[in-house]
C-alpha cells in the first residue's frame, strides 16, 4: 500500500489505458496521427482525454471553451461528450496544428459544434466578454502558451458559469514548476507563482490531478 500516487512505468501505463480508454476510433486515428508529429508531446495524454471527457459528461457540459487546440484531441474528446446543441469555442493561433483538427473534427461528424477562432487567445476571451457570454460556459481548458496562464484564467473565471469548472494543463512543467532556477525562463516562474496563487484564491475550489503534467481543476464558486 501506498499513501502517495504512485508513478507508472511503461508496463502499468498501458495497463492504465487497457483498462479505462474507450476511443472513438476518430480519436483512436487522431491521437496515432499526433504521436508521429514532431510537437508531439503537447497532445494530452489519452488517460487525460478519458478523463475530460468524463468530466463533461458528469457536469452535462454543454457549453467549452478551449484556450489551446494544437491538433483538436481535447475538443474532439469534450465534443463527443457533450449533447447534440453543444457548443465549442476553441482558441488558437496555428492554422497548420488546427488544420489536422478540423480535418478529424469533420470525420468523426462533430464539427458543427466547433467554432475556431485563430487569432491570440485573450482577444477572443475578450470578444467573448463584450458580447455578454459571462458566466455562460461550463468547462474550460487551459493548454497553451504558460505565460499567459494568469489572464487566461481571470478571463476564463468570467466566462465560466458558478459551478463551472476551469481546467489548466501542465502545471508541472514535466517537474520544474516546483522549484524554478534563476536561468529558467520567465514562463516557469509564472506558471510557480500562478499554481502557489490558486490555493487560496477565495473565488474558487481547487484540486490537482497528477495526470499527464498535472491538471489543475477548479471550480468557480
Ligand atoms: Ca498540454
Amino acid at each position: 500500500m501506498t499513501s502517495r500516487t504512485v508513478a507508472l512505468d511503461s508496463a502499468l501505463h498501458q495497463y492504465l489505458l487497457d483498462i479505462t480508454l474507450t476511443e472513438h476510433p476518430v480519436q483512436r486515428e487522431l491521437r496515432e496521427f499526433t504521436a508521429g508529429h514532431r510537437m508531439a508531446k503537447m497532445q494530452i495524454a489519452p488517460e487525460q482525454g478519458q478523463f475530460m471527457g468524463w468530466l463533461a459528461r458528469l457536469i452535462g457540459a454543454r457549453r467549452y471553451l478551449e484556450v489551446g487546440v494544437f491538433t483538436g484531441y481535447s475538443a474532439l474528446t469534450v465534443a463527443l461528450a457533450m449533447p447534440e446543441d453543444g457548443e465549442i469555442v476553441a482558441c488558437d493561433v496555428s492554422e497548420t496544428f488546427t488544420a489536422i483538427a478540423r480535418e478529424h473534427w469533420a470525420r468523426a461528424g462533430v464539427e458543427h459544434r466547433i467554432r475556431l477562432v485563430l487569432q491570440p487567445a485573450l482577444r477572443t476571451l475578450e470578444t467573448l466578454l463584450a458580447e455578454g457570454r459571462a458566466g455562460q460556459f461550463d468547462l474550460a481548458f487551459i493548454d497553451a502558451d504558460k505565460p499567459s496562464y494568469r489572464d487566461y484564467y481571470e478571463a476564463c473565471l468570467e466566462l465560466v458559469r458558478p459551478g463551472g469548472v476551469i481546467a489548466i494543463d501542465n502545471i508541472f512543467l514535466s517537474g520544474r514548476a516546483a522549484a524554478p532556477q534563476p536561468e529558467d525562463p520567465p514562463g516557469v516562474h509564472l506558471v510557480h507563482a500562478f499554481n502557489a496563487s490558486l490555493k487560496n484564491d477565495p473565488r474558487i475550489r481547487q484540486c490537482v490531478l497528477p495526470v499527464g503534467d498535472g491538471l489543475t481543476l477548479c471550480t468557480r464558486l
